[in-house]
């Protein structure tokens, strides 16, 4: 166990991008409630993903990790669920069927509220306000009563999650995610995209090698890989109140676990030295994620390897990276020599999203599909040039026919973004956008 951590260490450390509650007595109230309620993931859940991790690590998996940049209360509904879901299940039998590897499915789901903001307040006509933090803690509506801290938002956000992870592991295991069901899973509007059709013709291929499987003797339907499948929950550990109460150890092992989610990582913001949220992860036994931008310098990097992973604990460390289509070429490669230099395990992972945001002409906020690509592309040829494996993709991307990205085979101008532009933070890449990513990671990993 982490010497000298307890789950509350963190609060003797500077904690950067969390609210300030002006109410002590009510976020004592929720914290209270939040302590006693029941965990909504158990610690040999999230070792087992360690243990995929692991294999990810080892270049005998991939990890496939994604789903909203914010969840919100407003779009907290089943079909909403069920349609990320199926995208994450459509891009992994892609990535799959091309790799022949097995691809471990994680969601940005089931607790991904919280948000980083690049400013602490936000001035509209000369009303000056707290940013929106995400619906765990504000809401977006700009009014003073609105974007106050509320601490039962908190346990909302449990509830919401609660109900989400209960119905994803209904897809999961119930049916749902049945390799039989592989064609349903294509969404209506998605008809128009190519890949769409391409989609449909691997479903048939996939169709008839469980035919032949069936005339052979072995069911489909016994073999519980093709009957359901696994899949994990992940969020960006940022509000540590909510985080610590639902931290509870573990009867089996003693060891302390985040039970908020299987995975958690840690934002490009909140990851220095000496910071709070540094603090509390380095003592959870959940494998953890760390997003490595730009300004991250490989000694930097090494000291949170070592204060984060100091038992060098295969699986438990996911590194990813978010430079920009035009960074990440020359700012990788230095972060990956010096982690195989010092010998720390960690699964590479390439968030293209986050270094890719632009401001279309019409003011709204957008990453364009190509620099998507590009990032994706430029992360694959350092990994391959410095002999390491690039093993894993982040993406925000949503079941929704939204038009948030621009570009894509169903082009989407920068004047349709005003179409359908739902987003609560980030733009997030489209039903038909997220299958085609996956369909062209596909390529390059066969490449
Ligand atoms: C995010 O993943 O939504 C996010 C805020 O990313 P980053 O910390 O990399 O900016
Ligand atoms: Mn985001």
């Amino acid at each position: 166990m982490a010497a000298n951590w307890t789950p509350d260490s963190w609060r003797n450390h500077e904690g950067q991008q969390m609210p300030v509650y002006r109410d002590a007595a009510a976020l004592d109230a929720a914290e209270g409630q939040l302590r006693n309620y029941p965990p909504l993931v158990f610690a040999g859940e999230s070792r087992a993903l360690q243990a995929d991790l692991a294999q990810v690590q080892r270049g005998e998996a991939f990890l496939l990790q994604g789903g909203d940049c914010a969840e919100s209360f407003a779009e907290f509904h089943p079909n909403n669920i069920r349609d990320t879901f199926r995208v994450l299940l459509q891009m992994a039998v892609v990535l799959t069927f091309a790799s022949k590897l097995p691809v471990i499915k994680v969601g940005r789901m089931a607790g991904q509220f919280a948000k980083p903001r690049s400013a602490p307040t936000e001035t509209v006509n000369g009303v000056e306000l707290d940013s929106y933090r995400g619906d765990i803690i504000n809401d977006i509506a700009f009014t003073a009563d609105g974007r106050e801290p509320n601490p039962q938002r908190m346990v909302q956000a449990y509830n919401q999650s609660a109900a989400t992870l209960n119905l994803l592991r209904a897809f999961a295991q119930g049916g749902y995610a049945n390799l039989h069901q592989v064609h349903r899973w294509t969404l209506e509007f998605m008809g128009r995209s190519p890949w769409a059709k391409k989609f449909s013709e691997m479903a048939d291929r996939i169709g008839e090698a469980l035919d032949f499987m069936q005339a052979c003797g072995i069911d489909a339907d016994s073999v519980p890989q093709l009957k359901g499948t696994s899949f994990y929950t992940s969020h960006e550990a940022l509000l540590l109140p909510y985080e610590q109460a639902l931290t509870r150890q573990d009867s089996l092992t003693g060891g302390w676990y985040d039970t908020s989610a299987h995975m958690l990582w840690i934002g490009d913001r909140t990851r220095f030295d000496g910071s709070a949220h540094v603090e509390f992860l380095r003592g959870i036994g959940n494998p953890i994620g760390m997003k490595c931008g730009p300004s991250l310098e490989p000694e930097a990097l090494l000291r949170m390897l070592d204060t984060l992973n100091p038992d060098r604990i295969e699986g438990r460390m996911t590194l990813i990276t978010r430079y920009g289509h035009d960074k990440i070429e020359a700012g990788l490669p230095k972060l990956v020599r010096a982690v195989m230099r010092e010998g720390h395990p960690v699964l590479w992972s390439c968030d293209p999203m986050h270094g890719n945001v632009v401001k279309a002409a019409n003011g709204y906020k957008t990453r364009p599909f190509e620099r998507i690509l590009a990032e994706v592309r430029g992360f694959f040829a350092v990994h391959r040039a410095e002999g390491s494996f690039g093993g894993g993709i982040h993406a925000e991307m949503t079941g929704q026919n939204v038009t948030e990205c621009t570009g894509g085979a169903i082009a989407i101008t920068d004047e349709g973004l005003a179409d359908r532009y739902h987003t609560h933070c980030d733009p997030r890449l489209n039903a038909a956008q997220s299958l085609e990513l996956a369909f062209l990671l596909a390529e390059m990993l066969n490449d």
